[in-house]
């Protein structure tokens, strides 16, 4: 029976809390889009967390409620009790939205029902270096406003007091929990909570600088019908005895396909490079005849594969920043290459694929025809490995894809070397 209901405002947010919740011991799966959900909500019931996946961080506000709202009643309908609102731990929004008018549908009516407390606002992430102090976010031991957010192309944050960033979003108003209330524990943050709700505050954020803090949060809000935040606030949710749900394990070949220009992906790309087959993205070739430079890709994959089946090939766009175009056609045109290259490895037999980028993976997993997709053990905060359902053009639809689906900026240096010894 599903409990929790995530609704995740990107792919790769989606899979970071659905890693969360899998971590701590949790049957967990992520439902990629609303199209389509008879197929891919299909036996999600004995689950006990279910995130949608949602593409709304930067869409037009009304199209990312209604997206948010259909979301949370097919969670509702699933059963969920808490509905769980995921964005960014960097609160990646603008003034006019997306976090604030999403929190405000999904607190409205009955999705809220009787609940008298305001709605924790949680972005705190401290795994990451994310911490929250007197309302402030900070990015390890910058303020979020000096952090390289400030320049993000589409939100840019140049504020980092959330619920001054949070305020122009919603009618609501927003309060703060301050730390000293959390360090008191989970009943004196209960009791903050419901003194201002009853204030008439909508919104609380509440301060976090550990993973104690996040624990001491996620059991003073465990009834609550909505919470909010970064992945964090799922991992502080207390560890229950972990029932095993083994994801199945597809032979095949494996790839990497890496669209992010993040420095995570960058280092691992570098570190890939010393160790394993590479090609990157000729972008010239590609704005001539993309077909014909997926084709070369292709075929480069298989003559890998013939040599040894077994090995990894990894394929990239950026290996420094220098090779990023500013032209927002190219990074379709990459996005539109990488997922052509993993739909033909597939067909030549690849099954197991990380995928580095949020875009990116979004573009890649609809490409597979992957609707569903089931956690496996955690890989680190925020990744794990991840058996797809429905999988439809190169796989099997009997047996679908293994994959991580990586925000650019997660995970160590060696990842697309070592994540392979984790699929069992
Ligand atoms: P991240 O999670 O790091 O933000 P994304 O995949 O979400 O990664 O975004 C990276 C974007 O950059 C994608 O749209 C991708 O197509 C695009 N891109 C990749 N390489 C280049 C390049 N060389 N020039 C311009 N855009 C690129």
């Amino acid at each position: 029976m599903v409990i929790y209901g995530g609704i995740a405002d990107d792919f790769t947010g989606a899979t970071d809390l659905a890693a969360a919740w899998r971590s701590r011991g949790l049957r967990t799966a992520v439902v990629l889009g609303l199209d389509d959900q008879a197929a891919s909500t299909d036996g999600l019931n004995h689950h006990d967390a279910v995130v949608v996946a949602l593409k709304i961080r930067t869409a037009p506000v009304a199209e990312a409620v209604d997206a948010a709202r259909r979301a949370a009643r097919l969670l509702r309908e699933l059963g969920a009790r808490q509905l769980y609102s995921k964005y960014c731990s960097t609160f990646d929004s603008t003034p006019a939205g997306n976090i604030g008018p999403v929190l405000d549908a999904l607190s409205e009516g009955d999705c809220r029902g009787q609940a008298p407390g305001a709605v924790v606002v949680v972005p705190a992430f401290p795994a990451a270096g994310r911490t929250v102090y007197q309302g402030h976010l900070f990015v390890g031991e910058e303020l979020l406003e000096n952090s390289s957010m400030r320049h993000h192309p589409l939100t840019p944050m140049t504020g980092s007091h959330l619920p001054t960033l949070l305020e122009p979003q919603t009618g609501h108003r927003v309060g703060l929990v301050p730390w000293a209330t959390v360090q008191s524990g989970a009943q004196a943050v209960r009791a903050g909570l419901d003194r201002l709700g009853s204030d008439g505050v909508r919104y609380a954020v509440v301060d976090a600088l550990t993973a104690a803090d996040l624990t001491t949060i996620a059991v003073a809000t465990s009834e609550d019908p909505i919470v909010s935040g970064g992945s964090g606030l799922a991992a502080g949710l207390p560890q229950r005895p972990d029932r095993p749900t083994a994801i199945p394990t597809v032979p095949g070949h494996r790839a990497i396909v890496a669209g992010s220009a993040s420095a995570a992906t960058r280092g691992q790309v570098a570190a890939a490079r010393e160790h394993l087959p590479h090609q990157r993205l000729d972008l010239d070739a590609l704005r001539a005849n993309l077909p014909g430079e997926v084709e070369r890709l292709r075929t480069w994959a298989s003559r890998c594969w013939a040599e040894e089946p077994e090995q990894p090939v990894l394929i990239y766009a950026v290996g420094e920043l220098a090779h990023v175009q500013d032209d927002p056609q190219v990074a379709v045109l990459v996005e539109e290459a990488l997922a052509a290259c993993a739909v033909r490895m597939a067909d030549d037999g690849a099954r197991r694929f990380v995928v580095a980028g949020g875009e990116t993976s979004g573009a890649v997993a609809t490409a597979l025809g992957v609707r569903a997709l089931t956690l496996g053990a955690s890989l680190g905060p925020g990744l794990a490995w991840a058996h797809g359902l429905g999988a439809g053009r190169g796989g099997d639809p009997a047996t679908g894809f293994n994959l991580v689906l990586k925000s650019g900026n997660f995970g160590t240096p060696t990842l697309f070397v070592d994540a392979w010894e984790h699929l069992a």
